[in-house]
């Protein structure tokens, strides 16, 4: 068995446009910290050192992360969506699919098109529960500014048609899972169609899908199919979004 780890650590980024702090507390101010209610300090620890901690201030859409129903809007299917504490546990345990789209042959964007055309080129039919990871290569740039404006996003077409494939769970390995927002801003400023805007997000009012933004790695897995996806999100109360240590496991 092998264990493939698919996820960008949370950590600071000046390009990230949602900004992570991390307060790394050393074993000495520690020892302060954990002391001082009962009138003590350091040097009342073994060696003078007390225990370390980190304080973390950012999103829940920073590093690999898993978004909710909640996040695209407060109703889905017409009754209020559900955070990312209540979601079912098998969505985020079960065989996974890798679909190559580094190929930008398709477009900017990723369409049915594409996945049914990559799909029929690996001989691997979808079945309900699948979580499919779309690879585009973009994170290959990860910390860049490039990173964060330029890669190829899904559009609400292919997102509906895996959907209504019986996926649940669909993974990226860039930025975001729709278009850039340059890309969508500019589609909307010159339509005035507020369709352009987080389109897949969007959808995802009408019918219920978990989307993994920030995923690493997908080219390290072996093959395109026949293994697992462990992408437990991490427990926030009534969050739109947890992060999660993504893995593939093959055996
Ligand atoms: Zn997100």
């Amino acid at each position: 068995m092998r264990i493939i780890d698919l996820s960008l650590a949370i950590e600071p980024n000046e390009h990230d446009p949602m900004t992570t702090t991390i307060e790394w507390i050393d074993h000495g101010t520690g020892g302060d910290m954990l002391g001082r209610p009962a009138g003590l300090d350091r040097s009342a620890f073994p060696d003078s050192l007390g225990l370390s901690l980190e304080i973390v201030h950012t999103t829940t859409h920073v590093g690999t992360h898993v978004d909710a129903p909640a996040h695209y809007g407060p109703l889905c299917e017409g009754r209020p969506a559900r955070t990312i504490d209540e979601l079912p546990l098998e969505w985020f345990f079960a065989d996974g699919v890798v679909i190559d789209c580094r190929d930008p042959s398709f477009g900017d964007t990723i369409g049915p098109a594409e996945l049914e055309t990559k799909l029929a080129a690996i001989g691997h039919q979808l079945s309900p529960g699948e979580i499919v990871l779309l690879m585009t290569g973009a994170d290959r740039l990860w910390g860049t500014a490039e990173y964060f404006r330029k890669f190829r996003g899904v559009g609400r077409e292919g997102t509906a048609w895996l959907v209504e494939a019986g996926i649940r769970v669909i993974g990226i390995d860039t930025f975001g899972f729709d278009p850039p927002f340059e890309t969508m801003l500019a589609a909307y400023k010159a339509s005035g169609r507020r369709e352009f805007l987080w389109p897949s997000h969007i959808y995802g009012r009408e019918r219920e899908y978990c989307q993994i933004e920030r995923l690493a790695n997908l080219d390290a897995i072996p093959v395109p199919y026949g293994f697992k996806v462990v992408c437990f999100p991490i427990k926030v109360q009534r969050a739109g979004a947890g992060w999660s240590r993504v893995v593939a496991i093959v055996s």
